[in-house]
């Protein structure tokens, strides 16, 4: 079942408008589609398509947009880039060298973080269901957080911890019961969402956290959703909850330290006004200001998602009776999002010459068996021949991290671009590893 095509109330941005926004991205009347000095034609030839690219640039760019607008705000945080946003080591690595730590939510995650260099002692472990195996590494690192999502994970680390002689630094996930507005697939901070636990409830269970023997709890943490496009009144809501719950704990004599206030800032894919960096502190300043607590955030999509394209190739173009189908080499195993959220990413012609070409409404899909392997329907786009190269943007995050291997289609390499140079950073995965591992019964013929 093809999912409904979003309706907009608004002309989709021209293909001017979408690099205005993106100044990673550049076009060079010769070269065509640059991202920072390296064109993207030039990467197509030499490690192939579909493949991932990043701009170290805009990475480092808005890592420091983020950082300057906390130190600006007067507040004394840490940055844990959430690596499940685009765990790829040379990203984790590069923000790691900006004094990110890391926000995990696995065991994957965290010997990723700890490979691409993140100290031990920056990283979070968060996530609703940490196994004893998950609990165990993270307390061998000795890492400087775990959020917990409920009693029952409380008793269960508590236990764990006491019985290695140790004890875990922990903050509890509260639930502020806040309407993030955003896709009902990525929203988390709702009553009736399986993360956290309600805030009503805080109280009694952080009281019973600071009794349990293998446990250190150091405060909170509230992640309400991901993709908040829209202003930052629910973050201004969550904080001002979590604000009262700091005081209300602090009365009863329970010790609160540190509030991470989570990720979740989202960024203009479309015509979105997503807040600011700015915006975002001065909500935290607002709610969580003037009780000397450290602030810690989550951000992954905001840093990420801009960074990144997906470089694909026209396989053939369709014409059907009434539509125009471009068939691209990059399907919904690579980005998923258009499939899984109706996601509208912006699409770019690569060659100079499609940014002067008439338009006409195209659906561009993916070869993969499935109608909704649809990544836009009616965009307005130029001829695309075979062998023509677009782009799709705002792939830097959540694109490869959450690509599979369906269709048996190999994992497609990821490249960063840092000035004038590039490199690959994850090679194509090769054939014989969607083989490997595979064996056959031992009773088949
Ligand atoms: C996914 C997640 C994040 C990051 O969300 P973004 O929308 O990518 O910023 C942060 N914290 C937690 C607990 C998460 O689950």
């Amino acid at each position: 079942m093809a999912a409904p095509a979003p309706v907009f109330d608004s002309p989709d941005p021209s293909f001017g408008d979408l690099l205005a926004a993106r100044p990673g991205l550049a076009l060079d009347p010769l070269a065509g589609l640059m991202m920072e000095e390296v064109p993207l034609a030039r990467i197509a030839a030499a490690v192939g398509t579909p493949t991932w690219v990043y701009s170290a640039g805009t990475l480092r760019r808005r890592a420091r947009l983020l950082k300057d607008a906390l130190a600006e705000a007067g507040l004394d945080a840490s940055i844990h880039y959430a690596t499940k946003a685009n765990p790829a080591l040379a990203v984790v690595n590069l923000l790691a060298q900006e004094g990110f730590g890391a926000d995990v939510v696995s065991e994957g995650e965290l010997r990723a973080a700890r490979a691409a260099g993140v100290p031990a002692g920056s990283i979070v472990f968060s996530g609703v269901g940490k196994t004893e195996r998950e609990m165990r590494l993270a307390i061998a690192e000795d890492i400087l957080q775990i959020n917990l999502e409920s009693a029952e994970e409380a008793e269960m680390l508590s236990a764990l911890a006491a019985s290695l002689g140790r004890k875990a630094r922990v903050a509890l996930r509260v639930n502020p019961d806040v309407d993030a507005k955003t896709h009902a697939k990525i929203t988390t901070g709702l009553s009736e969402n399986k993360f956290g636990v309600p805030i009503a409830l805080a109280p009694e269970l952080y009281a019973r956290l600071c009794a349990l023997p293998g446990l250190d709890p150091v405060g909170l943490t509230v992640h309400i959703g991901s993709q908040i496009a829209q202003g930052v009144g629910s973050y201004r809501a969550a904080y001002q909850r979590l604000g009262q719950l700091v005081r209300e704990l602090r009365a009863a004599g329970l010790p609160v330290q540190r509030v991470d206030c989570g990720g979740g800032l989202g960024i203009p894919y479309r015509d979105e006004v997503p807040g600011s960096p700015a915006a975002l502190a001065g909500a935290i300043k607002a709610g969580l200001g003037d009780l000397g607590v450290k602030v810690m955030l989550e951000p992954g999509r905001w840093i990420a998602g801009p960074a990144g394209v997906l470089l694909s190739r026209v396989i053939i173009e369709k014409k059907a009776a009434t539509r125009r189908f471009v068939i691209l080499d990059a399907a919904m195993n690579d980005l998923l999002r258009p499939a899984m959220y109706e996601a509208w990413h912006g699409i770019l012609p690569v060659a100079a010459s499609g940014f002067h070409a008439p338009l006409s409404p195209a659906d561009v899909v993916g070869p993969v068996c499935e109608s909704s392997d649809t990544f836009t329907r009616g965009r307005d786009l130029p001829a695309l021949p075979p062998e023509s190269l677009v782009a799709i943007l705002d792939a830097g995050a959540y694109g490869a991290s959450m690509s599979s291997t369906y269709n048996a289609r190999p994992l497609a390499a990821e490249v960063m671009v840092d000035g004038a140079r590039f490199a690959v950073i994850r090679d194509r995965q090769p054939y014989e590893a969607l083989l490997a591992g595979q064996r056959l019964p031992d009773w088949a013929g």
